[in-house]
């Protein structure tokens, strides 16, 4: 455990009850967390001095005592970027310090590389233009899908081919704030925690789908790193002894049967013909094609047999699926049901929630904010995130 790790642990909890509940005292927050009342009013002060909330008297308090404070983030402080890597587009979302999108836009990406700090950076004022915005930007998010160790290197991201990339170095160096990055199931993770179908939760297992297969292990009110900062990789849990070969140099791996391209590679072995994506997938399912509700149901067991060892291993309130899962919800969830209560413990399946997250709105993916967020109210902490 990194010696900030304490003080960003409580200084990212308190800006979270600032942000879910406007108006809340200190006295309250001590309560909402447990944290002592030194440690919350030396990080609402801090927050005070950087400018980014503010305090207002408590009306209709004010008459028996000391008058109580109401803490509330301050809305002229400044903006965020969220910056979502992709394997062949970059998604960017300018928002308010309580993560409320102002502004998004995607931009095709080649995957190269070389260029990828001009990339981002071009995104950046191409989208703070756009959105006429005036506020400074307090910290900027980047959401990777891949790998990002400890020390801020980006191990391995199977769909771009990168290896070692010294990201946070490479990133720090040219962007017009402090950057703080992470990998996207983590980013996505805490996204949910703050903003989406995990808020209130201390535990929970975030999975998702799309061109790979990610997802975090949120414990105790935090994401869970392990050793080298890797850990939650659910994607490479083992499904079948000696199975498919995975892009981890492994095989068997959940996301050799779950990923979009295992997908499209089944339907085509049993059609004879490949959907150009998993939303055309989904669109031949919902004309009853034979083959593609046979893949789905099948991906809903193999689903099911990963999410029941994670229930058996974490005794989680909430398992949370998102990315592709979630849009194909109503294929997958039956088959995925029956797996569970095959293979799932029943003392613990019975205590625990599968839940599909809203992802099929169009709304702008929110991991990237949730880094800058993260990172901003940290105060100081790690450009490495969680
Ligand atoms: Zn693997």
């Amino acid at each position: 455990m990194d010696r900030f790790y304490l003080r960003r642990f409580h200084a990212n909890a308190i800006f979270h009850c600032i942000r879910v509940e406007p108006n809340i005292s200190q006295r309250e927050i001590a309560d909402r967390t447990g944290f002592d009342k030194s440690t919350v009013s030396s990080v609402v002060n801090e927050f005070a001095e950087r400018g980014l909330i503010e305090r207002k008297v408590k009306t209709g308090e004010a008459r028996r005592g000391r008058p109580s404070e109401g803490l509330m983030i301050s809305p002229g402080s400044g903006v965020l970027v969220g910056v979502q890597v992709e394997a062949s587009e970059m998604e960017f979302v300018l928002c308010r310090l309580d993560g409320s999108p102002l502004a998004s836009r995607v931009k095709a990406f080649s995957g190269d590389l070389r260029g990828l700090e001009d990339f981002i950076l071009s995104g950046l004022s191409d989208l703070v233009a756009e959105a006429g915005a005036t506020a400074p930007i307090l910290g900027i998010g980047v959401s990777l899908p891949g790998l990002v160790n400890n020390e801020g290197i980006l191990v391995h991201v199977p769909v771009l081919g990168w290896r070692d990339v010294d990201i946070v170095e490479r990133l720090g160096r040219v962007c017009p704030a402090p950057v703080f990055v992470g990998n996207d199931g983590k980013a996505a993770a805490i996204a949910e925690h703050m903003f989406g179908a995990c808020i209130g939760l201390d535990n929970f297992i975030y999975l998702f789908s799309g061109s790979g297969v990610g997802g975090a292990l949120f414990l105790d009110g935090t994401v869970h790193k392990g050793a080298a900062g890797l850990a939650g990789e659910l994607g490479h849990i083992k499904i079948v002894p000696q199975g498919r070969f995975c892009t981890c140099g492994a095989a068997g791996c959940l996301s050799a049967y779950l990923s979009e391209s295992a997908l499209l590679e089944e339907v085509e072995r049993l059609s004879g013909s490949r959907p150009e994506s998993f939303r055309d997938l989904l669109a031949r399912a919902d004309n009853g094609d034979a083959a593609v509700l046979n893949v789905l149901d099948h991906a809903g067991d193999v689903l099911g047999s990963a999410v029941s060892s994670l229930i058996n291993i974490f005794n989680p309130p909430v398992v949370l699926l998102g990315g592709d899962l979630a849009l194909g919800e109503r294929y997958v969830a039956p088959s995925l049901e029956r797996s569970l209560q095959r293979l799932a413990h029943p003392a613990m399946n019975s205590r625990c929630t599968v839940r599909f997250a809203g992802d099929g709105s169009g709304r702008p993916r929110l991991g990237g904010v949730a880094l800058a967020l993260d990172g901003v109210t940290g105060l100081d902490g790690s450009h490495v995130l969680p």
